[in-house]
């Protein structure tokens, strides 16, 4: 896979980087599954169909329950031009994109107040706020660190 405006080696670098932030705050091994197998989170570029040609919606993803063993998707914008560089006006950075999509694949959903899960995502923020993390542990408690 490669987004749009990045290489293939700098897209696996940038996904590498989300699910090592996704670690940081859920006790979730992520494995890379060649194609054939089953993978719990799969993470493409989107049909054209479903995304606007302005870019407006950079991705998607399916909101699923942490313990629900189905596997969920992720699809970043193919009209947005990604970069894993200093962004400019019209280039945006997939990490925080990327680890705001993880999280609701993981069962976070959207929160109103500044954090990973806000609407609007903060090209700045890549994990959890402590509020949003009680939150989290609040519906999955066997989560929370002892
Ligand atoms: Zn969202």
């Amino acid at each position: 896979m490669r987004l749009p405006g990045m290489t293939r080696e700098d897209t696996r670098l940038a996904i590498q980087t989300i699910f090592r932030l996704a670690q940081l705050y859920v006790p979730v091994p992520f494995d890379k599954v060649s194609r054939e197998n089953k993978a719990l989170l799969r993470i493409s570029i989107g049909p054209k169909e479903d995304f606007d040609r302005e870019g407006n919606t950079l991705a998607m993803a399916e909101v699923l329950s942490l313990r629900d063993p189905d596997p969920r998707e992720i699809w970043f914008s193919p009209f947005v031009k990604w970069s894993e560089g200093p962004v400019t006006e019209t280039e945006i950075n997939p990490i925080p994109v990327g680890a705001h999509e993880v999280a609701h694949a993981l069962g976070f959903s959207h929160n109103p107040n500044p954090g990973l899960m806000s609407p609007i995502i903060n090209r700045l923020v890549t994990t959890p706020s402590a509020n949003e993390m009680e939150y989290f542990w609040s519906a999955y408690e066997e989560w929370r660190p002892a």
